[in-house]
């Protein structure tokens, strides 16, 4: 009879043999055939960063919850079992937290559905009287200040207490594989915590019922809205891999227009904020959406942090920030962009660099319409680079950064930057069939 261990060394080679005929089948490189061999060795929810994929394994590396005992290994399906499942933000023990299904973030305690009146309803708010006080016409272009700016913010703190989940340090949220496990409508909160893991999720239509009009934004002004699907607010070591990031069912394109401007019920899909720092981000999706992905609320954010890795991401019918990177260095390599217009979302640039970002950018992938531009892939304002060769567009090496400054007279961007990456597994420097292998490999719904 074999030994436990003799089994086990058994059910290795064969989960090795396993992935190497899976390899064979997608034509997947051997990098990604080394990640799979040391990720199935333990089971999904265990799975812990390999050792020098991005800047999230620096440090003491991102581990999550994966020494969580049983009592803090939990499996929710509800709003009300995942708010117990994450537990206090200050409680460190590490947890794992397995979704199975979809979490709807609008629903109580009971799992009753919530609407937006649900919340509105003994604030006094209601969108007609707002928009009768704050009319610019009426009441100019100030900041809404009053009785119905203040019953707005009342309904909209009761939307944020059930849509907003706040995540402890050395925790792991893993979808349950074959369950479209992900949460509709909420926003994961992950702020001043370390070592996160985020995977296997769908976040879809992340809304704020209660946007705030700003005449003082732009020379228009704009409605802007509160949640994130996920947000990284000083964090340290946190792995987002295979999510999906969409604002279906609920196209911007299907908003009113209020005070000539469209009533933008979303914010970010994935914000990176606050200085955090060492963040890798890997294989997701992102899609039906516009403002994809902050790294650094302002030009001051937080100096010598925000370093972050992009890698091996789809990013279709998105409208800009793909990232927009302020200030850190940023290692943005084996990406898939389609800049195809979907269910309205037209894409404006893929990578804003500002601020002093040190963006590296290399061997990503471009699929442009024919009318397309390549100089407006890129964005900046003049501080930020963007350094790195062998991305292709339409099937060519191409130097965006050249086309970029040779459309632009002012705001130029730059090309080089202050470091050189070195935390780079899986980097593919041969790409053209990027486009085949992420389309089926990355997002919610393909880990098993
Ligand atoms: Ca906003
Ligand atoms: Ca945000």
């Amino acid at each position: 009879m074999a030994t436990p261990s003799h089994r086990r060394s058994l059910r290795k080679r064969r989960t090795l043999l396993a992935s190497a005929a899976a390899v064979a089948a997608t034509g997947l490189g051997a990098s990604y055939f080394v990640m799979s061999a040391n990720a199935e060795a333990v089971d999904l929810y265990h799975q812990t960063l390999a050792a020098k994929d991005g800047w999230a394994s620096s440090g003491t590396g991102t581990t999550g919850g994966t020494k969580a005992d049983a009592a803090h290994t939990f499996t929710v399906s509800t709003r009300a079992q995942l708010v117990k499942a994450l537990g206090s933000a200050s409680d460190t023990t590490p947890r794992i937290i397995k979704v199975k299904g979809t979490i709807d973030a609008n629903t109580d305690d009971s799992g009753k559905k919530l609407s937006c009146a649900n919340y509105a309803s003994g604030t006094g708010y209601s969108l007609a009287a707002y928009l009768k006080a704050f009319d610019p016409a009426t009441y100019g272009k100030k900041l809404p200040s009053g009785t119905q700016e203040t019953a707005r913010k009342a309904a909209q703190d009761k939307q944020k207490k059930n849509i907003v989940f706040r995540v402890p340090s050395n925790t792991t949220i893993v979808g349950v594989p074959g369950t479209k496990a992900g949460i509709l409508g909420g926003s994961v909160l992950v702020q001043n915590v370390k070592n996160v893991i985020i995977r296997n999720l769908t976040f879809a239509d992340t809304q704020d019922c209660f946007p705030q009009w700003d005449p003082t934004d732009g020379s228009s002004g704009e409605w802007n809205s509160n949640y994130d699907s996920v947000t990284l607010r000083g964090v340290t070591n946190v792995w987002a891999d295979h999510n999906t990031f969409t604002d279906a069912p609920t196209f911007d394109k299907t908003e009113a227009t209020h005070f000539g401007r469209k009533y933008q019920v979303h914010d970010g899909a994935l914000d990176i904020t606050n200085g955090s720092d060492l963040v890798t981000v890997e294989r997701n999706q992102f899609t039906n959406h516009d403002k994809t992905m902050l790294i650094g609320s302002s030009d001051t954010d937080s100096t010598g942090k925000l370093r972050v890795s992009i890698h091996h991401n789809v990013w279709k019918g998105i409208v800009q920030r793909a990232p927009l990177a302020r200030i850190g260095q940023i290692h943005l390599y084996n990406n898939v962009y389609d800049t195809t217009t979907v269910n309205g979302y037209a894409p404006k640039y893929s990578l804003d660099s500002r601020a002093k970002a040190q963006v590296v950018a290399e061997h990503n992938v471009w699929k442009l319409p024919s009318d397309a531009k390549v100089a407006k892939l890129l964005s900046g304002d003049g501080t930020g680079s963007v350094a790195g060769g062998g991305n292709l567009v339409n099937g060519t090496t191409t130097d965006l950064v050249a086309a970029y400054n040779a459309a632009n007279s002012s705001k130029k961007i730059k090309t080089t930057v202050n470091w050189t990456p070195t935390l780079t597994a899986g980097l593919e420097s041969s790409v053209k069939n990027l486009p085949t292998s992420l389309a089926t490999s990355t997002g919610a719904g393909v880990l098993s």
